[in-house]
């Protein structure tokens, strides 16, 4: 058998644009992903289960995490702070898993700038950004989502314009104009990086 260490999927992309739909479906669909549970300082908000959608901690135990340098990268974002742990990611890329990182642009910043000084990230990392088909179509499925306060809204609004200026950091754009087609191409992206031939470990042909 081949064996092969994971990918470090960063997907990033604007609230609204439907990123969690389309991860959710790609890991319905391939079981072997996982996803790196990050840390916030964001209240739960209806339905979120602590340690599986996030977990959350006060300012206090996520400063010290902080401290401790467990996190690979950490951002405010909405005046809250989010991180991602170094042991969601680590051993699971070593065993060869595909670690799904959903975080926004600061973050996908921080791994691009981890993987100067790192060289099994810089093997690992492979960026998609997740994008609507214009500005327009964004504005209105966000007014369309009734999780937010007109304040937040706006907050959001302006920052995914401000994200989405950033989408030549990433290697690969998934446009979500029709979900079904968008759901297809995020599945077949996520095939095809699981049989780049730099994840290969030794010489198995030898
Ligand atoms: P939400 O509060 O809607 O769940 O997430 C808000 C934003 O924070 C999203 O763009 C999401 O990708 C980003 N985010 C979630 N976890 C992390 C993380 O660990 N690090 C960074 N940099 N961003 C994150």
């Amino acid at each position: 058998m081949i064996e092969r260490s994971g990918n470090l999927i960063v997907i990033s992309g604007p609230s609204g644009v439907g990123k969690s739909t389309l991860v959710k479906k790609a890991r319905e669909v391939l079981p072997d992903l996982e996803f790196s549970v990050s840390c916030t300082t964001r209240a739960p908000r209806a339905g979120e289960v602590d340690g599986r959608d996030y977990f959350f901690l006060n300012e206090t135990e996520f400063e010290k995490k902080v401290q401790q340098n467990e996190f690979i990268e950490f951002a405010g974002v909405f005046a809250h702070r989010y991180g991602t742990l170094k042991s969601e990611v680590l051993s699971r890329l070593q065993r060869g898993a595909d670690v799904i990182l959903d975080i926004d642009v600061q973050g996908a910043k921080q791994i691009r700038q981890a993987a100067r000084n790192d060289s099994e990230i810089a093997r690992a990392a492979q960026f998609i950004m997740i994008v609507p088909p214009d500005m327009e179509t964004l504005s209105r499925r966000l007014t369309g989502r009734n999780s937010e306060t007109p304040e937040s809204l706006k907050l959001r609004l302006a920052g995914a314009q401000s994200e989405l200026s950033n989408f030549r950091i990433y290697d690969y754009l998934v446009v979500n104009d029709d979900l079904e087609t968008a759901q297809n191409d995020l599945i077949s992206l996520l095939k095809t990086m699981r049989m780049r031939s730099s994840l290969v470990k030794g010489e198995p042909f030898a």
